[in-house]
């Protein structure tokens, strides 16, 4: 069942919602809030109740070209700050987004649907990476290298790129805007981003609220669809690099259209993470962590624990145990209250799409240990679900399916393990769960993946780096390499002999 909120009062009002932005016009260029270029608009829909909760225009190349104009002009004067002012910059970024929490915490959960508790860790870690950025870009150093040639000193420069394009995802629309967002400023950069034409609440309120504290042009917020706007992000011959998070398929897309200027391209793409899980491992803390790591931010997580792969003799007290866990998730609106664990699928269409693997996986003989189904509407919520009997190659254990919905597969020795965990096109995220030393090394030294965790899923810090091999993309978010990402090396050889 769903839990609905017993108040009917929404979760925002419209005026919480960035400025003339409930309805029409607006991207923000140049420090300001602009209207579009045409009178079109895309509705913004609240997943819980399937209402219209706001208005955003439909962006053009134009609006685009507008947008890009600002970051180039802008871009002299942000770079030619020294590394202390942009640290206190981001500090004040940091500082006026913790005084405004609860209203992103609201808007980010009436917008995708995200339980409250998800959208609060989202919104602590989107300021703890402006701060962590903030300290980082001032201990990242251009250094004197000195004489690797007779009488020439050599001086290496870390500058920036100049303008980059950002295009984000609706998963997690503020965090993943921040991921991009703090590292390009930090390295010196201005920005125009493209949120997703879903959920670009907080990212527009994200504009508006330091406005104030970064020169007009620095950060530029154009909203609308992929093909168009993305495209246009994509292939502008004055953006210097392009950063996406999102699916493959866009990711594909953005790197050719990037290809004719020949800008660098970031790319952090989807995840299908396995859970392998040996016979030693502690059953109960596996699948403790699985009902968090599985179910986070209800599935709809790039980095989820989606895909069990379990030893053979241990998979019915495995399974069992995981079961009692997965059942007592508490599924409901966001606005019913703080203990909601999994809200609903962000739109119809992605409900269409989850329910629509559930569907396909039933009718090959893949049995759901529980859940399997949509919950009643309104919303768009899908039952917490546990996959079993699943088949070697099944598509719910290939693809990633994106929602509440962990598949289970069994293995018989660490070879198979491996060889099955590697078996995906994606390679962000996995997790190894076993008590021996040798073991966790050796198999995370197999592992084809980005991150590899050891008796533990999901958790982050802003000092490590995520992102994927294979087709989960490449360059990394957070830590210091988001940094070096976002720069270029330059050497400078002073000849000085007499
Ligand atoms: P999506 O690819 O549909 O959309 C992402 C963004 O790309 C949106 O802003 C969209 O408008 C834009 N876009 C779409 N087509 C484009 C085109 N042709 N050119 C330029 N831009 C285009 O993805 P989504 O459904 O919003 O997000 C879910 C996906 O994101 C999943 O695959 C998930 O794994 C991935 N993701 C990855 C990470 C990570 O860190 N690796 C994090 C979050 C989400």
């Amino acid at each position: 069942t769903v839990r609905r909120a017993a108040d009917p009062q929404p979760l925002i009002t419209t005026t919480d919602l960035p400025p003339a932005r409930h309805f029409i016009d607006g991207h923000f260029i140049d420090g300001k809030p602009l209207d579009g270029s045409t009178e079109r608009v895309i509705d913004v829909v609240d997943p819980s109740t399937e209402s219209v909760i706001a208005r955003i225009p439909e962006g053009t190349p134009e609006d685009v070209d507008r947008a890009v104009a600002a970051a180039v002009a802008a871009k002299d004067r942000w770079a030619r700050r020294v590394p202390k002012d942009r640290s206190e910059v981001l500090h004040a970024i940091a500082d006026r987004l913790t005084e405004h929490t609860e209203l992103l915490v609201k808007l980010e959960s009436a917008n995708t649907g995200k339980p409250l508790a998800v959208s609060r860790d989202d919104v602590a870690m989107t300021i703890d990476t402006f701060r962590f950025m903030a300290g980082a870009l001032r201990a990242t150093t251009s250094m004197a290298a000195g004489d690797y040639a007779e009488d020439h000193l050599s001086v290496i420069l870390r500058e920036p790129l100049g303008v980059i394009g950002v295009i984000t995802p609706w998963n997690y629309p503020l965090l993943m805007a921040a991921w991009k967002i703090a590292p390009v400023l930090a390295a010196g950069n201005t920005l125009v981003i493209k949120p997703s034409e879903q959920t670009p609440l907080t990212t527009l309120k994200f504009a508006e609220l330091v406005a104030d504290l970064l020169p007009p042009g620095v950060v530029n917020v154009v909203t609308g669809y992929g093909p168009t706007v993305g495209a246009r992000l994509a292939a502008h011959p004055d953006v210097d690099m392009i950063a996406l998070t999102g699916s493959v398929s866009s990711g594909r897309a953005v790197a050719r259209a990037a290809a004719d200027t020949l800008k660098r391209v970031h790319l952090e793409l989807g995840g299908k993470a396995p859970v392998v899980i040996f016979p030693d491992a502690d059953l109960t803390a596996a699948a403790s962590s699985l009902r968090t790591a599985g179910f986070w931010n209800s599935g709809q997580e790039c980095g989820a624990a989606c895909r069990v792969l379990v030893h053979e003799s241990i998979a019915e007290r495995f399974v069992e145990q995981l079961v009692g866990e997965v059942r007592s998730l508490v599924v409901g609106e966001p606005a019913s209250g703080d203990d909601v664990e999994v809200g609903p699928m962000v739109s119809k269409a992605h409900f269409d799409r989850v329910t629509g693997y559930l569907e396909r996986a039933r009718n090959e003989g893949v049995r759901a240990a529980t859940g399997g189904v949509a919950l009643d509407g309104p919303g768009y919520f899908v039952a917490p679900t546990v996959l079993v009997d699943v088949p070697e190659g099944a598509e719910v254990a290939r693809e990633e399916i994106f929602g509440p919905v962990i598949s289970v597969e069994t293995f018989t020795d660490e070879e198979e393990a491996v060889r099955r965990a590697n078996d995906v096109p994606l390679g962000l995220s996995a997790s190894v769960w076993t008590e021996s030393a040798r073991r966790s090394h050796d198999i995370a030294a197999r592992l084809d993946f980005g991150t590899v965790w050891v008796n533990s899923h999901l958790v982050l810090a802003g000092e490590v780096p995520w992102g994927g091999f294979k087709g989960s993309g490449y360059g990394r978010d957070l830590s210091i390499y988001a940094l070096d990402d976002y720069s270029r090396t330059k050497h400078v050889m002073h000849n000085h002999g007499r």
